[in-house]
């Protein structure tokens, strides 16, 4: 039996991971599930799955939770400390599914406490990837991609030798907009940009795949764990969702993984350490789809992704400071303080800023991260007001 943990149990992909353990529930043990303000379906699923120790990140929701649980033996607790103390049980395999920086730390801890850590929350590997990657070398842990991209990636390179990859392809679906001009985006709002055409996920990754600003946030994410350069990386629109990810090879020789569009594909080939898995998806039908359509992103009318590959040139501390001002974006985004397009104006501003007052240069260190993100964050809210 493998001992596991779920950070961000009650999110789509909490949910999905926890389906997949239904299914085979002899092979997994379940120490520990986090979640935030859904403490209902929290308390649900560490009764169903007899886990050992639940956390919810709201402190205020500590009691009804307790309340919840109380006459099972679960331990409960709550804030970050709670997290953190759910992170630190000892497991074998831990799912990062935490949504935003928030779940950084307790990725760390999972990581510090032996755990191959299983990472859907790309804004880790985005703002800390060097501290995430020496971490879990020192450690001596697997660091798993999750998110679907990257998931392919690792599935398509495998066997290969990395000198003769010449380039990877990354798909994006284009997002909840991709048939309106950039002028037509003036004027849409948050449930607009709420709608997936071809995934469903959670809110805010939803809408940072109308940007684009998940596309870049997963261009960051490949170099980190693929060792990429920008020059290395290619993002092309994919409507289907079908082709996540393009090796190519200098031999002129390309390898595509196609899949379904269901995160439970990804995180089993995570969860069962990249063997496959009998999963309960319908094959894709390729004679059903007929067509897959390929097209390079119009960067005016997705300028979020142009900033993810600055990041790339810039190095240091730019990723952790592009996904904190794209965070408080898309938080004003949400509360309608902002427009859409004017996300990518807000982060834009703020990277200039800072990289024009030398800030950005620094050793990924985790202090210097947690600083650079507090202060992103406020920059970025002063731009607000400005777009
Ligand atoms: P979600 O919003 O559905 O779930 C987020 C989870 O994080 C929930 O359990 C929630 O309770 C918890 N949470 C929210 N705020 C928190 C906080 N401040 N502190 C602690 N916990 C908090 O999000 P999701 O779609 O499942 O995405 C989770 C992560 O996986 C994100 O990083 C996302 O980019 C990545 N990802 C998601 C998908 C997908 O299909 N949903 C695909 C690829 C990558
Ligand atoms: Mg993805």
């Amino acid at each position: 039996m493998k001992n596991i943990s779920i950070l961000g149990a009650t999110g789509s992909i909490g949910r999905n991971t926890l389906d997949l353990i239904s299914r085979d529930v002899d092979q997994f043990k379940v120490v520990g599930l986090t979640g935030a303000n859904n403490i209902q379906l929290l308390a649900e699923s560490a009764i169903k799955f007899n886990a050992d120790v639940v956390a919810t990140a709201d402190e205020s929701r500590f009691h009804d939770l307790k309340e919840m649980l109380s006459g099972y033996r679960v331990e409960v607790c709550a804030g970050l400390n709670g997290l953190l103390e759910v992170a630190s049980r000892q497991a074998e395999w831990v799912m990062s599914s935490i949504v935003g920086s928030a779940g950084l730390l307790p990725g760390l801890k999972a990581l510090e406490a032996g755990a191959n850590l299983a990472l859907a929350n790309k804004e880790s590997m985005v703002a800390a990837g060097p501290i995430m990657k020496r971490l879990s070398e020192v450690q001596g842990v697997k660091l798993i991609p999750v998110d679907s991209e990257h998931s392919a990636i690792s599935q398509v390179i495998r066997g290969e030798e990395r000198e003769s990859l010449s380039k990877i392809i990354i798909t994006a679906s284009g997002g909840a907009f991709r048939n309106l001009t950039a002028s037509e985006l003036i004027d849409v709002t948050p449930d607009q940009a709420s709608t997936h055409p071809t995934w469903n996920m959670g809110q805010r990754i939803t809408i940072d795949s109308a940007s684009l600003f998940n596309k870049a946030l997963e261009v960051i994410e490949a170099k980190e764990f693929f060792g990429l350069k920008s020059s290395e990386i290619e993002v092309l629109i994919h409507p289907q969702s079908l082709v996540h990810a393009i090796a190519c090879f200098y031999d002129g020789g390309m390898k595509a993984h196609i899949g379904p569009s269901d995160m439970r594909h990804a995180i089993a080939y995570a969860l069962y350490e990249e063997k496959r898995y009998n999963l309960p998806l319908q094959e894709v039908d390729l004679c059903k789809v007929g067509t897959l359509d390929f097209e390079k992103p119009d960067l005016l009318k997705y300028p979020a992704l142009k900033l993810g590959f600055d990041v790339l040139e810039h190095g240091g501390l730019a990723g952790a400071a592009f996904n904190a001002a794209k965070e408080e974006a898309l938080d004003n985004f949400i509360d309608h303080k902002l427009s859409f397009l004017g996300m990518a104006d807000v982060v834009r501003a703020t990277m200039d800023e800072l990289s024009s007052k030398n800030e950005l240069s620094y050793e990924v260190e985790l202090d210097a991260v947690m600083e650079i993100d507090m202060r992103a964050r406020s920059v970025a809210k002063m731009f607000v007001d400005k777009f």
